[in-house]
């Protein structure tokens, strides 16, 4: 059997192990630590323009409290693009609220500008004005930032900026994980950088940091004995998880760079196949590459693809399958227009970690150029 290659596997650096060792000699084994705040203060100063981070157990958790703290409940309408992982959408339910998905357009493959101010003058038409929207840089292709947040503007709804995919990336110089009125990062095991699991939320306003860790600490009033004024969540990052966090930010530029050659490299290989296309990068945007996909002319030539290198122990995936075709979302509303189902049935990420050698590269395109010879 030939090496297994991964789709996106962890990439330690040198001084994880360093953080986390610190934090068993000086014994901060919780959640909370000198390391938990040193991650903060790293993500705050990589990400810049005054964000302030909250470091939590999960991006998921992280999504649950934005929409918490931006107000939403029982009942409440949610935006949320629907070619997306899952997770962007499940914590709208947690709170009881209702998701109403949107498509994308086809130059970033996120949340399209057009129909989310038509869904939007819709919903208010029917009395229900969403409550927020979740805006998604998928696969590390930030969304259309301008258009995006024109709309959240002109009818005053806040933005979650879902940047579980693409920390790294930015619009214009300006790093993604800074234009939401709340946003969040992961760093799940498969993310450009990981603590395992993890998360952070971000905001510019400090308040808001503030209210997110006192949520994610089982909202404990100030007194001596545990008292609780309001529900709260054990959601806050551990102390030792945090030190591996620490140790990817160095090598976080490094990691990019590494996926961003990948792109490259499966880009030049496969040129010569005019059915294959990637993609581009629009003016201004700059992508960390999470993932390299492709798109293949046909669902037939996507699976042979997947198949092929599924059999060499290569792991491929299609792009992700959108909400609104999810059996547990299938019955929400959704203003679509086919863009994503199309990318679900013709896309294929294929393996993108910063880890991969030139040797798996040239193996991977070498069982996609056989095929289509
Ligand atoms: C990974 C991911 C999340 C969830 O993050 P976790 O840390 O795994 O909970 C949310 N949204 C997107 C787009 C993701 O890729």
């Amino acid at each position: 059997m030939q090496k297994k290659v991964w789709l996106s596997s962890p990439h330690m650096g040198n001084s994880e192990k360093s953080y986390v060792e610190e934090a068993f000699t000086t014994n901060w084994i919780a959640p909370l630590g000198p390391n938990v705040s040193g991650f903060e203060r790293d993500i705050e100063e990589y990400i810049g323009n005054d964000v302030h981070a909250a470091c939590l157990s999960s991006g998921t958790g992280a999504i649950h409290l934005a929409l918490e703290l931006l107000g939403v409940g029982l009942n409440d309408e949610v935006l949320c693009q629907s070619f997306t992982f899952a997770a962007s959408a499940n914590p709208i339910t947690y709170l009881g609220g209702k998701p109403i998905f949107i498509d994308s357009e086809s130059e970033t493959w996120n949340i399209s500008p057009e129909l989310l101010e038509k869904a939007i003058i819709d919903r208010i038409q029917l009395g229900k004005k969403p409550k927020a929207i979740i805006a998604v840089h998928l696969y590390g292709m930030p969304y259309k930032i301008d258009e995006v947040h024109a709309v959240s503007k002109k009818y005053n709804i806040p933005i979650v900026e879902d940047s579980a995919e693409a920390l790294g990336s930015s619009y214009q110089g300006i790093r993604c994980g800074s234009f939401g009125d709340i946003a969040i990062l992961s760093f799940n095991g498969n993310k450009i950088i990981t603590t395992s699991g993890g998360g952070a939320l971000l905001s510019k306003d400090e308040k808001i940091k503030q209210k997110a860790i006192f949520l994610s600490t089982q909202a404990r009033d100030n007194a001596p004995h545990y008292q609780h004024s309001h529900i709260g969540y054990n959601y806050r990052m551990s102390n030792v998880l945090a030190g591996i966090g620490r140790g990817q930010m160095e090598v976080l530029p490094e990691r990019i760079g590494a996926r961003r050659n990948n792109f490259l490299f499966y880009k030049e290989v496969l040129s010569d196949f005019k059915e294959i296309t990637f993609l581009e990068e629009p003016y201004g945007t700059y992508s960390n590459r999470w993932l390299t996909c492709i798109l293949t002319p046909s669902f037939k030539i996507r699976e042979k693809i997947r198949v092929a290198l599924e059999k060499e122990n290569i792991e491929s995936r299609p792009l992700w399958k959108p909400m609104h075709l999810q059996p547990i979302f299938e019955n929400e509303t959704h203003y679509v227009n086919g863009v994503s189902e199309d990318l679900f049935n013709r896309g294929l990420c294929l393996p993108s970690g910063s880890n991969l050698d030139r040797e798996d590269l040239v193996r991977i395109c070498d069982i996609i150029k056989n095929l289509l010879q």
